[in-house]
């Protein structure tokens, strides 16, 4: 494995590059996270203090830098801005950053970005409103089967979607939809598109791994009871991400390291 030679010609510009538009592409999210759940329009209208409607100009609306500058509070009423914007941005450009790192300038690094963003989307809108968007699973599903194919991976897109229908799908059924929710099936389904078999497989395992090692705890609280599902959404895109970029950033960092510094140096 490893980095691929072309990211050598310029390795950090591609790297900065990366992490910017993975900023940038993170405050889109923000929009999307919340206003696509409650239908509302995401182009219009313009980006707004949602307590005193005030519009944001362009300097009121860099990603990260902006939020730092105005302390957390809008620049006419000193309402408070959530701290949740600039982490949806900064887990944007992390997960870019990564791409970046692990994959390289290459179609894999396209899909890995477009992966981990939509996944962004659909854990804070599932953890706000206990609900994953058909129109986030279809998008990302048909942007998988895009970019499997322009990738020659597209056999191996359907089989990890297949598996990803047979053992959620089951479990839905088996659960009566009490294990898990359709929106989880169809989430597993379209990340098998970008994972592939092999990725789906430790994708999978690991996301029951994490669900069990989480739920046990909170189910032996008691603070919520058997009958309640736990959402499932969270586990299931907490293992994908840990798939698509361990081997950069867990099990291979000082490979990929080496070959980024040396990429710099050779210069
Ligand atoms: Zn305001």
């Amino acid at each position: 494995m490893g980095v691929p030679a072309a990211i050598n010609q310029d390795p950090l510009a591609f790297l900065i590059f990366s992490t910017a538009l993975g900023a940038v592409i993170g405050s889109f999210l923000n929009v999307v996270i919340y206003r696509l759940p409650r239908g509302e329009s995401l182009a219009y209208p313009a980006s707004h203090c949602p307590q005193c409607g005030h519009g944001l100009c362009a300097w009121d609306n860099i990603p990260l830098l902006s939020w730092l500058a105005l302390a957390g509070r809008c620049r006419h009423c000193s309402a408070k801005i959530s701290v949740r914007y600039p982490v949806v941005e900064l887990l944007t450009a992390a997960v870019f950053a990564l791409s970046a790192l692990e994959f390289g300038p290459t179609i894999g690094a396209l899909s890995a970005c477009v992966l981990s963003a939509a996944l962004i989307a659909v854990t804070f809108i599932d953890l706000d409103h206990l609900l994953i968007l058909d129109r986030m699973t279809v998008g990302l599903a048909v942007a998988g089967i895009v970019l499997a194919a322009a990738s020659g991976r597209l056999v191996g897109g359907i089989q990890g979607a297949a598996l990803g229908a047979a053992l959620f799908g089951g479990i839905y059924l088996l659960t009566r939809g009490k294990g898990m929710g359709l929106g989880d099936v169809k989430l597993a389904m379209a990340a098998g598109l970008f994972l592939g078999l092999a990725a789906s497989i430790a994708a999978f395992l690991s996301a029951f791994v994490i669900g069990s090692l989480l739920a046990v705890p909170v189910l032996a609280a008691g603070s919520r009871g058997r009958r309640d599902a736990l959402p499932f959404g969270p586990f299931l895109v907490l293992a994908i991400l840990l798939v698509l970029f361990a081997p950069a950033s867990i099990f291979g960092p000082f490979e990929s390291y080496r070959n980024f510094i040396g990429g710099l140096t050779s210069r």
